[in-house]
């Protein structure tokens, strides 16, 4: 085996939160290997559906809900930056997302929600038929009530990553594909590096940012942290004109892409590692977009995929130092990985700097799962 030169950081996994920590901490003047096991992207990061929605879903002042408002507002400028970096534009939608309801019951949730989130200081036009129809035409009339958030935004995740491990590359980040790390190399109770199938390559720090897998990363003495797989199934329609914004309603979403793609989602499946795209996901899904916006059904059919979102046992994200000196974890991120990958790397890229992150990271302990 050789031995590698001594990085300050190895961070285990390439998408988007392995990325985006790889290109922050090189921004910081670390020294940094990525190390990817199979292909940049390619796993949840690639099959998300890009929505930057903190709003849509929330209706009480939550840890996750601040730390999601939080990389929201970091999101403009760290998009704007990876775009002059990489020479990728990540086609950020700026037209606002739309929740929407029938009336009844559903309409007094979106009643409440909207009055929360203004007690909280943030912008909730709620919106009745007419003006609804105005904004998004092709919706179906059963819809009648709205809630417009203007500040929710949307991204092409693949154009981002692949923007992102443009960008890390480019600042000096040493980044491999093809290298699945196998363990962790402990001296002394401290984690000095990890192993690969080719390589021992040690640094001061290690971050497992591996997304699903996070769990089987472990070494002598080190308890590998609690994680499972979430599968998420896609349909994809276009070219199609319709509709304009993201809309979500309880459950599901569709989201429109600048390419004349619209993404219907999602499925949560416990389904272990298994990607299929299943005749139920398809079959309900197709059903949803129809449903919400009926001129779809008149649009071709693109593709079909699935990814696994990364969980923890409590369904929030694991973002911090481990017990074990040496060791961070920056994974779980569930269904808001790509919203949350500007605040996670900047807090992961401060702990790697011995500076203080400047937020309570204290929900998101990685040690709560760790003995
Ligand atoms: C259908 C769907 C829709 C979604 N929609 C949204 C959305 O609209 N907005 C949003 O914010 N989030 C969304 N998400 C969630 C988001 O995609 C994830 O939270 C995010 O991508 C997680 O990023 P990650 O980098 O942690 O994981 P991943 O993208 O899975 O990356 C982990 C990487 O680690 C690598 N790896 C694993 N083990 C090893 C090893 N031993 N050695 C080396 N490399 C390893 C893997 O190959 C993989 O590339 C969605 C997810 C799905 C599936």
């Amino acid at each position: 085996m050789r031995q590698e030169r001594i990085d300050d950081v190895v961070v285990v996994g390439g998408g988007i939160i392995g990325c985006a920590i790889a290109r922050e901490a090189a921004r910081g003047g670390l020294r940094v290997r990525l190390l990817e096991k199979g292909a940049f992207g390619r796993e949840a990061s690639g099959a998300a559906a890009g929505l930057l929605s903190p709003q849509a879903e929330a209706d009480r002042p939550d840890p996750l809900f601040r730390l999601c408002l939080a990389s929201r507002d970091l999101f403009p400028e760290f998009a704007r930056q990876v775009a002059e970096e990489s020479g990728l534009d990540p086609a950020v939608s700026e037209r606002g997302t739309l929740v929407v309801a029938r009336r009844g019951t559903e309409a007094e949730t979106l009643d409440q929600r909207a009055a929360f989130q203004r007690s909280f200081g943030l912008v909730a036009e709620r919106l009745g038929g007419e003006a609804l129809r105005l904004m998004e035409p092709a919706l179906h009339p059963d819809w009648s009530e709205g809630l417009y958030l203007p500040r929710d935004r949307s991204v092409d995740n693949t154009l981002l990553v692949r923007g992102l491990e443009l960008s890390a590359g480019r600042l000096g980040a040493r980044l491999q594909d093809g290298a699945r790390v196998l363990r962790l190399m402990v001296t002394n109770g401290r984690v000095v590096g990890v192993e690969t199938a080719e390589e021992r390559v040690r640094a001061g720090a290690v971050v497992i940012a591996a997304g699903a897998w996070s769990e089987e990363i472990a070494g002598p003495g080190v308890t590998p942290l609690p994680s499972h797989p979430v599968r998420g199934q896609i349909v994809c329609f276009g070219p199609t004109s319709v509709p304009v914004h993201p809309i979500f309603t309880h459950g599901f979403y569709l989201v429109p892409r600048r390419d004349g793609r619209v993404l219907a989602g999602s499925t949560m499946e416990r389904s272990g590692f298994d990607k299929s795209v299943t005749g139920s996901g398809l079959a309900g899904l197709s059903t949803s977009a129809l449903a919400l916006v009926p001129a779809l059904g008149r649009a071709p059919f693109h593709s079909a995929w699935a990814g696994l979102r990364p969980a923890t046992p409590d369904e929030l994200p694991a973002i911090g130092r481990a017990r074990a000196p040496g060791l961070l974890y920056a994974c779980g991120h569930l269904r808001n990985g790509i919203l949350l990958a500007p605040v996670t790397a900047r807090v992961v890229t401060s702990l790697l700097r011995d500076e203080d992150p400047g937020m309570d990271l204290s929900p998101f302990d990685p040690c709560r799962f760790l003995r």
